[in-house]
């Protein structure tokens, strides 16, 4: 066990959650070039950019309204008993920097900085962004080796091109990767699939190269614990990435997010899935397409921050055995 007083959040004991400035869940920021950085095990990234969104916009505010909610969060999973903090040493790096005006330009900016992240051994929980975010996370984790995915999802994302062949949206991120060879697809499971289609060749795409792909009605069919399961199977043992795009939520529960469908599962819904991830090989995890603009209440932003903490559990978990096996 890792119990460095370096990395622990700031008690709600020592000072109140509403105050001082917010960092995700109150760690310590700690950027590439400071001296604390060699140590960190479990890096929290904004990535504040929604340059391939292709509806309505807003994600590049994320990050910010996910770090002052997430001030909220204590330190121990009531359900798993895990508090990650005792386990793996966990800072905010602070923010990857796109640039708004230049969708290639952002994703090389990005590619560059999970490259450091990636080659310094920290493992990267992401707050998005849109769902574009997680092509360039995908393309320096997956470097050397393509990786299972889990995720959760109205949308497959695996659509070809948007308006006459533009390639890069965030309808598109898993196509790419698994062009790419950085997602091995017969080891990507999506679930949470609804809503109305635009002509079904994502669904298509996925089916051909051998994506599970879990349609929501077949989840509330079988539940969350036989769905996960399947997806526990589907992964095994493999370096896995885990993608949650808030909009797997019903929109009742997450409405400020760009595309939005209805008929999705309840926030403890949302949460039990991500109770499924322990004892996976997981390297890595984001959670994606909060939009302040459209989440006037601050309640989808509390829900994507509560979920981090339950993608951060299940991380540190991992993080944490694999360091201990070495
Ligand atoms: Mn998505
Ligand atoms: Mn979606």
């Amino acid at each position: 066990m890792s119990v460095d007083p370096r990395f622990h959040p700031v008690s709600g004991f020592d000072l109140p959650r509403f105050a001082g400035v917010p960092t995700f869940m109150r760690l310590p920021h700690v950027p590439f070039d400071h001296p604390d950085f060699a140590d960190v095990e479990i890096g929290l990234i904004g990535a504040p950019w929604d340059g391939g969104t292709t509806n309505r916009p807003g994600p590049r505010h994320g990050p910010r309204q996910l770090r002052d909610l997430s001030t909220m969060i204590r330190t121990l999973h009531p359900v798993t008993g895990v508090n990650p903090y005792a386990k793996t040493n966990c800072a905010d790096l602070g923010d990857v920097a796109p640039n708004p005006a230049d969708v290639q330009d952002s994703l090389t900016r990005m590619v560059a900085f999970y490259e450091q992240v990636a080659a310094a051994g920290v493992a990267p929980m992401t707050a998005g962004g849109d769902h574009l975010v997680s092509l360039p996370i995908l393309r320096a984790l997956g470097k050397d080796q393509p990786l299972a995915m889990i995720h959760f999802d109205s949308h497959t994302d695996l659509y070809d091109s948007y308006f006459g062949g533009f390639r890069y949206t965030h309808g598109t991120p898993f196509r790419r990767a698994i062009e790419e060879g950085v997602l091995e697809p017969s080891k990507v499971v999506q679930i949470g699939l609804r809503g109305t289609q635009y002509d079904g060749e994502d669904m298509a795409f996925g089916e051909s190269v051998g994506v599970r792909m879990i349609k929501i009605e077949e989840f509330f069919e079988r539940g969350v614990d036989d769905v996960m399961a399947e997806a526990r199977a589907i992964v095994g043992d493999h370096p896995t990435y885990v993608s949650y795009d808030i909009d797997f939520v019903d929109p009742a529960f997450a409405p400020g997010t760009g595309t939005p469908e209805i008929g999705g599962p309840n926030s403890f819904q949302a949460q039990q899935v991500c109770r499924h991830l322990y004892g996976l090989n997981l390297v890595g995890a984001d959670l994606v397409e909060v939009s302040p603009p459209f989440d006037p209440a601050g309640t989808t932003a509390w829900l994507g921050a509560s979920l981090m903490f339950e993608l951060l559990c299940a991380l540190a978990d991992a993080v944490a055995r694999r360091r201990d096996a070495d």
